[in-house]
């Protein structure tokens, strides 16, 4: 691509990035409250006043209001902000390290800008409500069906083999949990979830996302119940950490595992 387009087209991805991410937040509120994504029009939970057009620009309605209502002043959470920051990087993200002269590269860009919009939800959705949808569960298991032709370090069949493992792996982990602690370890959301992952991802990037996903899920809670002293039986999400783990195998999976290959058999 002649450098120029490819900034021009850098600049379009990060606006719409952050335009879709306005909108995330609207799928991040609404979902697990039961409501209508178009109606009513965006509005404060506080006061109900309904935001203006100058309310609703991705992150400088945000800043300019100093994070707080027009109408009433009371605190909206960042949240806010970060999700329309996170999307617009990895929206950019995609198209800088996928995108290329090939239908493979535009298509595997396309799918992995869906695919981080659709983690930041369910990310921030199990982070609060403990919950994760099956409708994202379903668009991450389609998007396999992308991957899989699309992604050139893994072939089809390490999709399918991905699949079934995520799947299994958790469902193991579920049901120990169950018989050995009398309780669920983790939900069966996070069953879905690993298992559609490994659909869409391959067995190779599944790994490294799981592995990360519990080695910081294991720092973070240890953190939690040192600092916050949390009681012995709370429970906490495992979903935020799988959507992390899957974002960076998406992105980085790749290379990092070349590199880890390359230091055992190099
Ligand atoms: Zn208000």
């Amino acid at each position: 691509m002649d450098k120029y387009i490819e900034i021009v087209a850098y600049v379009m991805f990060a606006i719409v990035g952050l335009c879709v991410g306005s909108f995330l937040n609207v799928v991040i509120y609404r979902v697990p409250n039961k409501m209508n994504l178009a109606f009513p029009a965006s509005h404060c939970t506080t006061c109900d006043y309904t935001l203006k057009w100058y309310d609703n620009i991705p992150v400088l309605s945000y800043l300019m209001l100093g994070g707080k209502c027009r109408s009433c002043k009371q605190r909206i959470s960042p949240r806010y902000m970060l999700v329309e920051i996170f999307n617009a990087l990895l929206w950019t993200l995609s198209v800088l390290m996928f995108w290329d002269s090939t239908a493979e590269g535009i298509i595997y860009a396309i799918t992995a800008a869906v695919l981080s919009s659709v983690l930041i939800c369910v990310f921030f959705i199990d982070l609060e409500h403990m919950l994760i949808f099956n409708r994202f569960t379903i668009i991450i298991a389609v998007s396999g069906l992308s991957t899989m032709f699309t992604d050139s370090f893994t072939e089809w069949y390490d999709h399918i083999i991905g699949g079934l493992v995520g799947g299994a792996v958790f469902l193991v982990i579920y049901f120990g949990a169950i018989l050995i602690l009398k309780r669920e370890g983790l939900g069966f959301g996070d069953v879905k979830l690993a298992a559609a992952a490994g659909f869409m991802l391959g067995w190779q990037k599944l790994t490294l996302a799981i592995l990360l996903a519990s080695v910081v899920g294991s720092i973070v809670l240890l953190l939690l119940k040192l600092i916050r002293k949390d009681e012995k039986n709370k429970e906490y999400p495992f979903g935020p950490f799988i959507s992390a783990g899957v974002l960076f195998a998406l992105f980085f999976g790749s290379p990092v595992i070349n590199w880890y290959l390359g230091l055992i058999f190099g």
